[in-house]
């Protein structure tokens, strides 16, 4: 595809108000020409991100002008249901653990699967035509919804389901935290990588109180050690 006809396209990009949700709007905003956002609310007990994934918003929009004139619509989704059916740490009271089968019992079976689900419905109402995920294989904690193969059946699913072409873009899928907050910085310098320091929220336990150099968050639970691990690995290149 030439890269006008690339610069042409309409993206989705699935937002949580995370670091690596927010990268990749980033992304997004420096490729097409039209950026929508799409946030779910599932009852996760940190709901603080349903909150900053607007303040980052406004950021970008305050700080990036030039993003500003291609970032549109900012869509919510309620998915309370998903909190309903699933009984995991996100969603319940209880503490974060391994399971017996290697994967923490912060896992919401199937979550991304439904979240591009809606999102592809958005994008077919809205005339967009790529989904962008912060979806990644390589570092985090092995979640089967996350990984590239994963991707590409949806991919091939939704655009046969919807009878038009739909492309699943996941630009930190084969690259790791410390990479994520260089692509961060090659996509809006010191003033991106700050603004998702700041901004943007990862910890599980929703801790807005204590800031570190890499951000807002209790500094022990699993999100928070990858995003520190991450950002120091980044800072020390
Ligand atoms: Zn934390």
């Amino acid at each position: 595809m030439s890269s006008s006809a690339e610069e042409a396209q309409r993206a989705l990009v699935l937002f949580s108000g995370g670091q690596d949700s927010t990268t990749c709007l980033a992304w997004a905003l420096e490729r097409f020409a039209h950026v929508e956002t799409v946030g779910f609310d599932y009852g996760q007990r940190h709901r603080v991100e349903m909150d900053v994934r607007l303040e980052t918003l406004r950021e970008l929009r305050v700080g990036f002008p030039q993003w500003a004139l291609r970032l549109g619509d900012d869509h919510g989704i309620d998915l309370a249901v998903l909190g309903q059916i699933s009984d995991t740490s996100l969603t319940r009271d209880v503490a974060i653990a391994y399971e017996k089968n290697g994967l923490p019992n912060t896992f919401v079976p199937g979550r991304n699967l439904l979240f591009l689900t809606f999102a592809a419905t958005i994008a077919y109402r809205r005339g967009l035509t790529v989904l962008v995920g912060g979806m990644c294989e390589t570092d985090f904690s092995g979640y089967p919804d996350c990984r590239d193969n994963t991707m590409k059946a949806m991919q091939v699913a939704l655009s046969l389901g919807l009878d038009q072409k739909l492309r699943v873009e996941t630009p930190l899928m084969w690259i790791d935290k410390a990479d994520t907050w260089a692509l961060a910085e090659s996509l809006g310098g010191s003033q991106l990588t700050q603004l998702i320091v700041e901004h943007t929220h990862t910890c599980y336990h929703g801790v807005r109180d204590t800031q570190h150099a890499w951000g807002y968050g209790c500094g022990e639970c699993p999100a928070c050690a990858l995003r520190k691990a991450g950002f120091e690995n980044w800072a020390a290149r």
